[in-house]
């Protein structure tokens, strides 16, 4: 999940990283300042802001008052700007970049840092790479005071900047622990004669913390319906066909839209009901796939592990889907299950390559 920037500098800024005085605003009106130049800056969940024209510097009020209507009314990436951070400009004279991610790989945080911030820094990689200081954090170690200076260093820093930076850099990967981050980043990190400052903030919580991270989902990140399957517990992803489908595990769940395609059916969506799906997971899944438009036919694929079948048939019947359904069933529970349905006038296959064909003429009559 990702916060947004002005949300991800209080916490830097609780957390001993220095951030400019800022206040979010919703309407030019609010717009109060003493002194200029002042940033305007579109508080929206996605990168390259400043080259789409939601950030603004301002030197004067009637620039600033001009860039605040312009900006709340626009949209970035077609999400519309709903709110703005202001604060008086640091006067950088030099960006640098700093931040942790996860590295699958490596099944650790990585620090990375450069003396060309602003940027993209996978376009820094790319065109100079060795202008990019990494480092593998020891998981239990955590990050050692000695390496982020070492980190410092390998950017050009010495003297009381390197020791501004190490400070930042150990604050920031502890915030990165403490808020289960998968990527936290500062980009700027701006140097001025104040000293450093995160002009820039992001903060990505990794989505399996949320249970212990007490943040609220963000409207803009999901679709309705992908929120409601989140609430529900369910995985679910929106996609532009017209079969809905559900099954038991990441792995049923892919190879069912493969299939499906396979007959050349299209896949309306996709929902995974996880293992151990009881009764009202499936019919909270039903009532979820069915709310797409444009739905010809569900395709169920339930291989019982310790999903019970009959747990499944249930939850079917008792959502009893308005749309015609082909369900593949097999496994714990099997017999009950499949006598649930045929009593409710359902049937049930064997193979998936049946049920799935079934599924596509269904969508196709
Ligand atoms: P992003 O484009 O979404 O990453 O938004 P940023 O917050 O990084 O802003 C884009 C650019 O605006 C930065 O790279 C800076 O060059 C510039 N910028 C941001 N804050 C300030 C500031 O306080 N003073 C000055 N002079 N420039 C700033
Ligand atoms: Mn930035």
């Amino acid at each position: 999940m990702k916060l947004y920037e002005y949300e991800a500098k209080e916490i830097f800024g609780q957390n001993g990283i220095p951030i400019p005085q800022s206040k979010v605003i919703t309407q030019p009106s609010e717009l109060e300042a003493d002194s200029f130049p002042i940033m305007l800056k579109a508080q929206v969940l996605v990168g390259g802001r400043g080259k789409a024209g939601g950030v603004k510097l301002a030197k004067t009020e009637a620039e600033a008052r001009e860039a605040a209507e312009r900006i709340l009314s626009m949209e970035i990436k077609g999400i519309p700007v709903k709110k703005l951070l202001v604060y008086p400009a640091v006067d950088i004279k030099k960006e640098y970049y700093l931040g942790f991610v996860v590295d699958r790989s490596a099944r650790s945080l990585v620090a990375i840092a450069s003396s060309e911030g602003g940027m993209d820094i996978e376009e820094v990689a790319q065109k100079s790479p060795e202008k990019i200081a990494k480092l593998q954090i020891d998981p239990i170690l955590g990050l050692q005071s000695y390496e982020a200076n070492e980190l410092g260093r390998k950017i050009g820093l010495e003297g009381k900047p390197l020791l501004q930076f190490s400070k930042i850099a150990l604050n920031l990967y502890k915030i990165c622990k403490k808020y289960d981050a998968e990527l936290i980043e500062i980009n700027p990190l701006a140097w001025s004669e104040e000293g450093f400052c995160a002009v820039d903030a992001k903060l990505n919580v990794d989505d399996n913390a949320l249970y212990r991270q007490k943040f609220q989902p963000k409207a803009e990140e999901y679709t309705e319906l992908e929120r409601m399957a989140k609430d529900a517990g369910l995985s679910y992803v929106s996609l532009d066909g017209n079969i809905a489908i559900i099954g038991c595990g990441a792995g049923l769940v892919m190879a069912s839209l493969d299939i499906i395609q396979k007959y050349g059916g299209s896949p309306a969506n996709f929902l995974d009901v996880g293992g151990g799906a009881n009764a009202e997971n499936m019919r909270q899944a039903l009532d979820i796939v069915t709310r797409q438009e444009g739905l010809k036919s569900i395709f169920i694929n339930i291989f019982g592990g310790i999903t019970r079948c009959d747990q499944i048939a249930e939850g079917i019947v008792e959502f009893s889907p308005k749309i015609p359904i082909s369900v593949r069933m097999m496994g714990t529970n099997e017999e009950q299950g499949k006598q649930i349905l045929d009593e409710h006038g359902y049937h049930a296959f064997d193979s998936m390559a049946e049920a799935a064909q079934k599924a596509v003429e269904l969508s196709q009559a």
